[in-house]
């Protein structure tokens, strides 16, 4: 089952003059057909300005389509009347978690959009506390979130997420703002989410945690210009870096390896793999 798919989609920014004309137009996507299955993870990558923020504003509804469609669950998200609907199917974190916060108090926080919706008070409280509970923030459920690390703030964004239980869940660069000890607590609990079912949209700049999806999406220039296993993706070194991209630290060294002479694989992705295939050409 398909969850997301777009078809030619493109989107162009305009620019308004001071009289309100349109004085200039700003390409951000170009002929974009992107099919997210049901379940999936996957990381979509690209340097700064390559679209990825653009395209995940489509994925509920923030941005609609210049030219082409954007179905969620076969769903036009162009369709006005059916928002809430879309809205509640893809969840969506963004960044900085100082911005998703509005409550005093991290249950109410996660309890906002629930309330909104007018979603009765024991149904709130026990989806609350579900949401709570798995992202392992329940602890801290009467503290106030300013006073909560970076990588605890992000938890509580996702919790209220959660809490509306979607079926898909668009993170777009969630731990940009996180100590190194806050991004795996975020990486752990996406994983645990994806896990149970959810399916994950992980934007990033950071390849070790697009080395974890299970299919990685590399954006330039609007377009989607790679599209397959992180196995796959991060064999292409020299590729990715012609779009301004690094590998993951591991797959550089052994690629500058293999340049060197060692016969190693062209895709480790992960310490442990490297540790095996070097202590097996050594030998
Ligand atoms: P990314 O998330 O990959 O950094 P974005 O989707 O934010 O990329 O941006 C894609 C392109 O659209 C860039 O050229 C950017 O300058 C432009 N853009 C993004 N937001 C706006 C906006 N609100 N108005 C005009 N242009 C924008
Ligand atoms: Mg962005």
């Amino acid at each position: 089952m398909k969850i997301i798919r777009t078809e030619n989609l493109d989107f162009d920014y305009e620019m308004l003059d001071d009289k309100g004309q349109v004085a200039e137009i700003n390409p951000a996507l170009r002929r974009v057909n992107l099919t997210v299955e049901k379940g999936e993870f996957l990381a979509i990558l690209g340097h700064n300005g390559s679209g990825k923020s653009t395209l995940a504003k489509h994925f509920n509804g923030i941005l609609l389509p210049t030219r082409g469609k954007v179905f969620v669950n076969d769903i036009d998200v162009s369709d006005d009347s059916k928002i809430y609907e879309i809205r509640q199917t893809v969840g969506m974190v963004f960044q900085n978690p100082d911005n998703q916060i509005v409550a005093a108090i991290v249950e109410e926080d996660v309890a906002f959009a629930l309330e909104n919706l007018g979603v009765p008070p024991a149904e709130i409280r026990e989806r609350i506390d579900e949401a709570m509970r798995l992202v392992d923030i329940y602890k801290y459920h009467k503290h106030a979130p300013h006073r909560l690390s970076g990588g605890q703030k992000q938890r509580v964004a996702i919790a209220g997420v959660i809490a509306m239980r979607p079926q898909c869940i668009v993170l777009d660069e969630p731990t940009a703002m996180l100590d190194p000890k806050g991004r795996k607590e975020v990486m752990k609990t996406i994983k645990m989410l994806n896990e149970k079912g959810i399916t994950i949209i992980l934007i990033t700049h950071y390849m070790e945690e697009a080395a974890q999806a299970r299919r990685v999406v590399v954006m330039d220039k609007g377009e989607i210009i790679m599209d397959g296993t992180p196995r796959k993706i991060f064999a292409e070194v020299e590729k990715l870096k012609a779009v301004g991209l690094d590998v993951p630290q591991v797959t550089e060294l052994s690629f500058e390896l293999r340049k060197a002479g060692l016969h190693l694989p062209a895709d480790i992705l992960n310490e442990e793999e490297f540790a095996r295939e070097l202590s097996s050409v050594l030998q």
